[in-house]
């Protein structure tokens, strides 16, 4: 027993000495550590007589409770001393420029679906979202496209190994969705959505794209109502001054059918590149929903009238900004896609 003060002793007097963490943890690691003078010491108490165990064993508890204690206190205080030498040596300079943080964003096609969304939503219209992978059922047939239809060449797609589920060419599928989930309840809702089609890509096409289709079902409803809602929807995205053009058009689910062109943003409607010296920019297909295509909704076309309406928010989004090639959107090229 009689080493153990000793080594106290000397144990104090090498941590006085410790003036930095380096010699603060060689110190640990010699008295404390695990092949240290401590564990040393206790290894010996199973060599003692045993009258004499209790009493050592207490020794050497007591003398490595100092020691860890005694080890803090000199840590803390080297660590003080280090601080105020950094404070009065080191300078920090509060003019250099700090260090640039990047910043994530969201696609400017995403930036532009949400505003065409909340436009929307503004008119009581909600969002109801549908699968991309379809049936030829949902996607052409209940649409008023059967087989032999052909519509359907404007519409090529890709299809799955499964005969008769394709990956949806519109979002129009989500109509008759819509409709059988909702009938006989009126029905306000905007669909928006990826949707595929099999197409060479070029400047203007692209084999996926979004869409987002609106559609209204009611007792009375008139293309009146069509109009002033593609109008405020124009003057919301391109301008309080916009007005639209309307012509008649075609598809196999919309009857009457139109297409909707709104004055060109840059010319203001007196011809230019952008709008290939028409004067007008085509935003939208449209059309009173085709009374077949409420009946495969489960709603009778003679109690029931509808319109509905779809655009590619990419094209919005190309006209907003005067852009020419479609393939950007999604071509992953962070100079393109940092611009927004
Ligand atoms: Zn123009």
């Amino acid at each position: 027993m009689s080493d153990l003060p000793a080594l106290e002793k000397s144990a104090l007097e090498e941590l006085r000495a410790c003036s930095d963490e380096q010699a603060l943890r060689a110190w640990n690691s010699k008295y404390l550590g695990d092949n240290g003078a401590i564990k040393l010491a206790l290894k010996k108490i199973g060599s003692l007589p045993a009258a004499e165990r209790p009493a050592y064993g207490q020794q050497v508890n007591r003398v490595k409770q100092t020691l860890d204690q005694a080890h803090q206190e000199q840590e803390g205080k080297v660590k003080q001393t280090e601080l105020e030498r950094a404070l009065a040596t080191e300078t920090l300079d509060v003019t250099l420029p700090g260090r640039p943080v990047a910043r994530g964003r969201l696609h400017v096609a995403t930036q532009t679906m949400r505003q065409i969304l909340a436009i929307f939503a503004d008119m009581g219209f909600q969002v109801y979202r549908s699968r991309e992978v379809e049936d030829d059922l949902t996607n052409f047939e209940l649409l008023n496209m059967p087989p032999h239809h052909p519509a359907r060449d404007m519409w090529d797609t890709f299809h799955t190994t499964t005969p008769g589920v394709l990956l949806r060419t519109h979002t129009s599928p989500g109509q008759i969705h819509v409709m059988r989930e909702l009938c006989p309840e009126p029905i306000r809702v905007v669909l928006p959505g990826m949707c595929y089609r099999y197409e060479q890509i070029t400047t203007r096409s692209e084999i996926m794209f979004q869409q987002v289709e609106g559609l209204a079902v009611g007792t009375s409803i008139t293309m009146a109502d069509l109009k002033g809602t593609i109008t405020s929807f124009a003057r919301r995205v391109f301008g309080a001054e916009r007005t639209i053009r309307i012509r008649s058009s075609y598809f196999p689910f919309t009857e009457p059918s139109i297409e909707v062109d709104v004055d060109c943003i840059l010319c203001q409607g007196s011809g230019c590149g952008l709008c290939k010296q028409t004067g007008w920019l085509e935003i939208m297909g449209a059309g009173m929903v085709h009374p077949v295509v409420l009946k495969n909704g489960g709603y009778d076309p003679d109690k029931f009238s509808g319109f509905a309406f779809g655009m590619g928010p990419q094209r919005i989004t190309m006209l907003k900004y005067a852009m020419t090639d479609i393939r950007l959107f999604w071509g992953n090229d962070l100079r393109f896609l940092q611009q927004f």
